[in-house]
């Protein structure tokens, strides 16, 4: 049995919520698998019913659980809140609880929907798959900050770069142990040509390297990372990076790839209560109108199969249903085109559905 905790959230989050569980039935009966879903609250909700965006009973029952699954927070309703208690201090809280420290954001670009990209068709005629992990709780959001007055009035400001040969050496092997089940490439994204704390990730990504004979490990500046990912993206597989540098390049990528609707996330730390997530908010503009696209969330829980559960079969499953309800030209509106048939949320999850079937 797997225990699941389940964080609708607000807006359009438990509409795209409830077709992921509808997924996870299936794959349970398919794969003689036992999902325990717990439903919790967090994010403006949360604050409707307890006062509080993250609830602690909700961090125990997450922490007790093997994957939480997360739909969106937040809202105008809430905007007005101080930080602390607006619904997105629930996302870094429970990323914090969880003691997540490597964001995996996989960019694909489906051969269905090539004309969602901001891309021109050539830059993706040999597809894209790429997957980029980022470091989450280290680097210079949260080195020592300060900001200081000088004697003439002006200020100077100052963010650290700070990373430790641990923070970096784990999630060096999770990148390694994902690139080896993946196509065994695996490209540093870093500035050591001016950053001590990017030769220190070089030094300690080289050695590890040596455990991982079989994938290949190459090297890349984040300018040039920046400028290839638009110039010729499908040369990238898996890309490991500290905290700002991933940031801001896996955003670039999510514009390869076209819509927020079709971006699933991980957020894995030691053991294996992982965090997924689609990468959207709560879109308030569409909730309630079932207009959402559940593909995000659907594949946010494929995600959890392969990484949290070990079933890699089963994650497949997932995606080719997709790749077939795209094939017979459904779509949502975010990633309707000429000529296909627009269906809601409700409809695109129940077509998933019928695939896996
Ligand atoms: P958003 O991602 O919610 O929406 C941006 C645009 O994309 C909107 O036009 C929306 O309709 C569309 N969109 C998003 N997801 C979609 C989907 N699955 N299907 C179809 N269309 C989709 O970003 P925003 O409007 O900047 O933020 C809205 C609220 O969500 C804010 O309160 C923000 O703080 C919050 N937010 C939460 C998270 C999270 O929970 N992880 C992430 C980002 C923003």
């Amino acid at each position: 049995m797997k225990k699941i905790a389940v964080i609708p959230g607000d807006g359009i989050g438990p509409e795209v919520i409830k077709q992921a569980l509808k997924v996870l039935d299936v794959i349970g009966e398919k794969y003689g698998v036992e999902f325990e879903k717990e439903e919790v609250l967090m994010g403006g909700i949360a604050i409707d019913k307890t006062g509080v965006p993250l609830p602690e009973e909700t961090i125990k029952i997450c922490q007790a659980s093997d994957a939480v699954l997360l739909g969106a927070v937040g809202g105008e309703k809430w905007d007005t809140l101080p930080g602390h208690l607006r619904p997105e201090a629930g996302l870094l809280g429970i990323r914090k609880a969880l003691g997540v420290y490597a964001n995996l954001r996989p960019a694909i670009v489906f051969p269905q929907l090539k004309s969602a990209s901001m891309l021109k068709e050539e830059a993706l005629q040999d597809g894209l798959d790429i997957l980029i992990i980022r470091e989450l709780i280290g680097g210079s959001y949260f080195g020592e900050k300060k900001k200081v007055q000088l004697e003439d009035g002006t200020y100077k400001a100052w963010d650290t770069q700070v990373y430790t040969t641990a923070e970096i050496a784990r999630i060096s092997h999770m990148a390694f142990d994902i690139a080896r089940k993946r196509d065994k490439k695996l490209t540093l994204v870093d500035k050591a040509n001016v950053l001590e704390s990017s030769r220190l990730w070089r030094e300690v990504v080289t050695e590890i390297s040596k455990q991982y004979p079989d994938v290949e490990l190459n090297f890349m500046y984040v300018d040039n990372a920046a400028m290839q990912l638009i110039r010729k993206p499908s040369q990238f597989h898996v890309i490991l990076t500290e905290n700002m540098f991933g940031d801001i390049l896996s955003d670039e990528a999510s514009m390869i790839t076209g819509s927020l609707g079709m971006l699933p996330s991980a957020s894995l730390g030691d053991g294996n209560v992982g965090l997924y997530e689609p990468i959207h908010g709560s879109a308030p503009d569409i909730a309630g109108q079932d207009k959402a696209n559940p593909l995000a969330t659907i594949m946010s829980a494929a995600m959890m199969l392969r990484y949290s559960f070990n079933m890699p079969e089963a994650a497949k499953d997932i995606e080719n249903a997709i790749n077939k309800v795209l094939d017979k030209g459904y779509r949502t509106l975010d990633i309707m085109s000429p000529g296909m048939a627009a269906v809601g949320c409700e409809a695109m999850g129940h077509l998933v559905v019928k695939e896996l079937r």
